[in-house]
């Protein structure tokens, strides 16, 4: 499946989209589109970890805040930082046939700066994330990338012992207490990109 259907759904609901063939494009544009000297959040998107933008744009002066990669005590500065730069980096977890977003997060800084900042957003999104019709993308979030994002996170889930969702609980390490969808782009300039190839989970 790729993007041929989808695409003019997301922007039939006021998505700005723009198609990459590959991730190499993708990159390439992103590393053209920020420039220099940008603050940029993460949102602890695979996706845009394959990437590999950090050190090209670190080298023209660009800033990044990643809760991920900051000390315990700085976490707290560091999301706010991250919803309020002048880039916000993500993906989508699922995308429907008829382009509506589906996500979920443990903490909900990322949903929640999907939804509302000050800046841009961009979520770069591979073709594996298409839901096919009739499906639900919370499924699809649970069965696909749910597994492998709670090994990465040594989480003792369910999902990272067994591959199956088992309704965990919060004191496993669940990763599964926000559920997003995102019908229309909401408080924030939105871009969504879209990759002709598979990207995260
Ligand atoms: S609820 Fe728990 S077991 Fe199920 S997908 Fe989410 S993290 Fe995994």
């Amino acid at each position: 499946m790729n993007w041929d259907i989808v695409q003019p759904n997301l922007e039939k609901r006021g998505f700005a989209t723009r198609r990459f063939a590959t991730a190499a494009d993708a990159r390439a544009a992103l590393i053209e589109e920020i420039g220099e000297n940008k603050k940029i959040g993460l949102g602890g998107s695979m996706s845009v970890v394959s990437l590999d933008i950090e050190g090209e744009l670190k080298e023209k002066g660009c800033i990044f805040y990643n809760h991920s990669a900051c000390a315990p005590e700085n976490i707290r500065q560091e999301l706010i930082n991250a919803q309020f730069a002048d880039y916000y980096l993500a993906s989508s977890s699922a995308v429907s046939q008829d382009g509506v977003l589906y996500n979920i997060d443990g903490r909900g800084n990322r949903v929640t700066a999907m939804l509302w900042g000050s800046s841009k957003l961009i979520l770069v999104i591979g073709k594996n994330k298409i839901v096919p019709k009739g499906e639900d993308g919370f499924e699809r979030i649970r069965r696909e990338a749910c597994p492998p994002n709670c090994r990465r996170l040594n989480r003792n889930t369910g999902c990272a012992l067994t591959g199956k969702c088992t309704d965990c609980a919060p004191s496993a390490g669940r990763i599964c207490n926000a559920f997003v969808t995102i019908e229309h782009p909401a408080g924030r300039s939105t871009e969504l990109w879209l990759v002709d190839e598979d990207m995260g989970y």
